[in-house]
């Protein structure tokens, strides 16, 4: 779980970018936080499951009428660096450890 201080500043970055948060499937403007970070793990191969390599930090908000899942990154969110304590917490197998 997220702390309430980070999640209010994820949302502060999301109402910041997009004046009206609407649902693109049902138009709608009703949307559940997720609280919780989602971390994709980039494949160069589709055919196998590689973890440690690249990852996608991210955050979802669902929406309340249809379900439609919608992700923003925490990079372009410019988030990153403050949210590396949480990344970490998630991610027990990050790319520094091939190295
Ligand atoms: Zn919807």
């Amino acid at each position: 779980m997220m702390n309430e201080e980070n999640k209010k500043e994820i949302i502060a970055a999301i109402n910041q970018r997009i004046i009206k948060l609407e649902c693109p499937i049902c138009h709608r403007s009703e949307y559940t936080f997720l609280d919780g970070y989602f971390v994709d793990a980039v494949q160069d191969n589709y055919r196998s499951m590689t973890l440690g390599g690249r990852m996608l930090p991210s955050v979802v908000l669902v929406c309340n009428h249809c379900g439609h899942i919608d992700k923003f990154s925490l990079g372009v969110l410019g988030l990153m660096a403050i949210h590396e304590e949480a990344k970490n917490t998630t991610n027990n197998v990050s790319p520094e450890d091939n190295a």
